[in-house]
């Protein structure tokens, strides 16, 4: 589907129908998953053109594949960008986006209430790389312009931040990025394009694990990398872009392609060399997944501004993250990004510590206790018995989590049953 001269479709129906159209050999309404490893050429000419990228065409599916063709369309509609690149995980997305941005020697700037499988690849992957980091406080712009240095190449955030529910201030931090001529790389998959599109607040390159919301129903690990297209890859800082690549017989990307010059390097340099590639039967329950979004967003979003609204009301509950209450000095910021609601993922902290956190885990019969958020069904966990748990009290504190910190994830129940089960496990 693509717009007409006279009809912009609106999210819903760009949801369901963009970048697909019934398959034309078949008729085939839904997208056929095109589950084949590679594809016959017409001839010697046309497989030499598709190689030299001077025509656009399917050769292998590690780098391209019908069906993730039409996710990656869909989502990049969605956000408002010119394409992006699906990759086999959220993470498998960020490190093909830092190996195609970063060299040696350079620096990155990033906000410290990230999901915390960024905060590790952040550290220990960019080392490998002898690319340097500082981690800044998401919610103050100045501190983002102080860390910056010479050998600065990129800022990376997330729309809604994690542990305690911060919201960045995007267009005022993209601001800071380009008067130092580097893009803002944001993370938006606790929001989805359908409560937050950064790009049109003037990020450069958006990342997903669609793992999350995207799919929506806790089935399948997907991640997807969109460009704005607006980047100027020619400013002297990116010659990774800009100068011809030894790793693809002297290509120059942003002079050759463009706008999509980040896009062209990222698919057929580090997609082809790290291979993380999504699988078509992924990428087609993504597609179903993003069909139904905006429908399930509105429920998560209401179900868990009503969990916890009323956890903040109890006297048992020391705090609740969800930015709604976060930001309740600050209420223009969350009605500039996130006019229709803060998602669905947030915090709270128990009176009686570790051991109140444990047996409330225990005592959920509803919520599912697992590492996972944005499925239809609602989720629990206690970060310091599992994903923090290698951290002692002190650096639990530093990452904002308490020793009797839950996790939700609020799915699309009835409310009066999610109530039904925290109540039960708070008796
Ligand atoms: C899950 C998650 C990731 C990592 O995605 P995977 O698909 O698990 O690799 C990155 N960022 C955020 C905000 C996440 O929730």
């Amino acid at each position: 589907m693509t717009d007409l001269p006279d009809r912009q479709f609106g999210f819903r129906t760009r949801a369901l129908h963009a970048g697909a159209r019934p398959e034309p050999e078949t008729g085939a309404r839904a997208v056929p998953i095109f589950q084949t490893s590679s594809y016959v050429f017409e001839d010697p000419e046309s497989a030499a053109a598709y190689f030299n990228l001077q025509e656009y065409g399917n050769t292998y599916s590690r780098i391209m594949n019908p069906t993730v063709a039409a996710f990656e369309e869909r989502i990049a509609n969605l956000e408002g960008g010119v394409g992006g690149v699906a990759f086999a995980s959220g993470l498998a997305a960020q490190s093909a986006t830092f190996f195609t941005l970063l060299s040696p020697g350079d620096h990155v700037v990033a906000s410290r209430a990230l999901y915390g499988g960024s905060i590790t690849q952040l550290k220990h992957l960019l080392k490998k790389l002898s690319v340097e980091l500082t981690f800044v406080d998401p919610d103050d712009p100045d501190e983002w312009d102080r860390a910056t240095t010479e050998q600065t190449r990129l800022f990376f955030g997330e729309t809604i931040g994690n542990p305690g529910g911060n919201v960045m201030d995007i267009e005022r931090i993209a601001e800071v990025a380009h008067n130092h001529s580097i893009p803002l790389v944001m993370d938006n998959t606790f929001a989805t394009p359908y409560l937050c599109r950064p790009i049109e607040w003037g990020a450069d390159i958006v990342i997903h694990s669609a793992t999350k919301f995207l799919g929506g129903h806790g089935t399948s690990i997907g991640g997807v990398v969109i460009d704005s297209g607006d980047f100027d890859w020619s400013n002297g800082k990116f010659a990774v872009i800009a100068e011809p690549s030894d790793a693809y017989h002297g290509l120059a990307f942003h002079e050759t392609f463009g706008m999509y010059g980040f896009l062209m390097k990222l698919r057929s340099e580090t997609l082809r060399d790290l291979g993380g590639c999504m699988s078509p039967f992924n990428a087609f329950l993504f597609l179903q997944g993003i069909e139904t979004l905006p429908l399930r967003m509105d429920r998560h979003v209401s179900n868990a501004l009503g969990v916890a609204t009323w956890l903040d009301a109890r006297s048992d509950v020391i705090s609740v993250s969800h930015p709604a209450l976060h930001y309740r000095e600050n209420a223009a910021l969350l009605e500039k990004y996130l006019p229709k609601g803060a998602g669905a993922v947030f915090c709270f902290e128990l009176a009686g510590g570790r051991g109140a956190g444990q047996n409330f885990i225990r005592n959920v019969q509803l919520f599912s206790h697992l590492a996972n958020v944005g499925d239809a069904k609602s989720l629990i966990i206690h970060p310091a018995s599992t994903t923090h748990r290698q951290l002692n009290n002190d650096e639990l504190q530093a990452a904002g989590i308490a020793p009797g910190t839950i996790r939700l994830s609020i799915g699309i129940e009835d409310i009066d049953d999610l109530q039904w089960d925290l109540e039960q496990a708070f008796a």
